[in-house]
């Protein structure tokens, strides 16, 4: 297989209360699984696509042959914006962001509490499934809602941050109520990595 499904580095009753166990392990085992196995569907029929990163993919889905493009959009994206999911989360995270990513959300946003807000009204109100990101975009920090599973990627942006708002990422434990889920997320957050990604989309 080209492709795989990265292991949880926490088990999947670890972000409790936050995300419940049984959404943490039908999301990652079942949904986040689907995207790779479709993803090497497509590979199964164009090899080729097999010797790229899904980041390379997303980055160039022009090159990408017409007859899998929609699949590896959905899919490669379902699969790059799963494996960040899980990387920008840990068990007892949350808290002020640290580091640069804290100086640079207070210049773009004024402070911590006015980006949250911000972030969760905007990804709040994506219509139907997709999800809330977090970008650098000329020299600033932007916040992007994509639906289904497109990824900044295409838009040549990285990702620094992402919040998934399918339903299957929420619904088990907050039914309805999507800006309930949106604000306790940030429980979660591992801002260690959200620094990294913050160097690397500087770059
Ligand atoms: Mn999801």
């Amino acid at each position: 297989m080209a492709f795989e499904l990265p292991p949880l580095h926490y088990d999947y009753a670890a972000l409790e209360p936050t995300i419940d166990e049984a959404t943490m392990k039908l999301h990652h085992d079942k949904h986040h699984q689907a995207y790779v196995t479709n993803l090497n569907g497509a590979v199964e029929k164009h090899p080729e696509l097999g010797k790229k990163t899904p980041e390379e993919l997303l980055a160039d889905l022009a090159s990408v042959p017409e007859d899998v493009r929609a699949t590896v959009r959905n899919n490669g994206g379902g699969h790059v914006n799963h494996t960040m999911f899980w990387q920008i989360m840990k068990p007892n995270g949350g808290g002020d962001p640290s580091g640069e990513i804290a100086a640079q959300i207070k210049a773009d946003f004024g402070g911590f509490a006015d980006f949250k807000k911000l972030f969760n009204e905007t990804t709040a109100k994506q219509f139907g499934s997709g999800w809330g990101f977090l970008v650098f975009k000329g020299g600033k920090l932007e916040i992007v809602t994509k639906p289904n599973q497109d990824s900044p990627l295409s838009d040549g942006l990285y990702p620094i941050l992402g919040n998934d708002v399918w339903e299957h990422a929420y619904y088990l434990k907050y039914q309805n109520r999507r800006p309930e889920y949106l604000a306790a997320w940030w429980d979660v957050v591992n801002w260690d990595e959200v620094n990294k990604r913050f160097a690397h989309a500087k770059k």
